[in-house]
């Protein structure tokens, strides 16, 4: 990594900033001063800003049991942002990954590692996404039936140009519904169930291609990924 990325990555500096103690000779590389902040450091390295030896900071993966009444948005505008239920270091390097509406509540992974972030969200991947709604309206068989097959499809949703690729969709109770789609459009379950006659009252995501929100999760907080969960993507 760029030594200058790196100072940005380890401490609380800018990367202006960081060019900055670079410039005023405030940074070393295993004993040396440098000012060169183009310069690679790698893993085995030590690198100290003003002689305190610095930390790598890893790449975090989060998963937050996202309640309702708070904004994805790193710049929030009504709500508070999701980020200010975390209490860890560094935290305006992470982001959502993806978003849920302030209104919906569920699954919602966190992190600083925009690869990762582009795998997790990318339409080539096209992971399921599955969602719990609710409705105001009871179903009868027959109704899921029909939407079930309207679902799988497509819906043109009102100004969109292409009706949504094949989405999946199950009564699960007489008002409960689980639809699975593997797009992100605007407020997309509620606009494919209104298209289709219904009226979502809770939006719930359960999970994103092989992860599941954790049970033991309460809305509001959040834990680490595994290993094995970061790489099932
Ligand atoms: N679809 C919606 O309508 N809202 C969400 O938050 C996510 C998917």
């Amino acid at each position: 990594m760029r030594l200058d990325r790196f100072l940005s990555e380890a401490t609380e500096l800018t990367r202006s900033q960081a060019k900055r103690a670079l410039r005023q000779f405030e940074v070393s590389v295993d004993g040396e001063v440098t000012r060169d902040g183009a310069r690679q450091v790698s893993d085995e390295q030590e690198v100290r800003w003003n002689e305190e030896p610095l930390e790598r900071v890893g790449m975090r993966y989060l998963m937050m049991h996202k309640p309702v009444g708070v904004e994805c948005s790193m710049r929030p505008t009504h709500y508070p942002s999701v980020l200010s239920l975390i209490d860890i270091p560094q935290l305006e390097r992470l982001h959502p990954v993806g978003r849920l509406d302030v209104d919906t509540s569920g699954l919602l992974l966190i992190s600083d590692d925009g690869k990762w972030t582009h795998r997790v969200t990318s339409p080539n991947h096209a992971f399921e996404k599955r969602y719990r709604a609710t409705l105001s309206e009871t179903l009868s068989a027959a109704d899921a039936a029909r939407v079930a097959r309207q679902f799988a499809e497509g819906v043109m949703l009102n100004g969109d140009e292409k009706p949504t690729k094949p989405a999946t969709f199950e009564a699960v109770g007489e008002s409960e519904v689980v639809v699975g789609v593997t797009e992100g459009r605007y407020h997309q379950i509620r606009r494919m169930l209104t298209a289709v006659g219904y009226t979502v009252v809770t939006l719930h995501r359960e999970s994103i291609g092989p992860l599941v929100l954790d049970p033991d999760l309460a809305p509001g907080e959040c834990r680490h990924l595994r290993s094995e969960e970061i790489a099932a993507f």
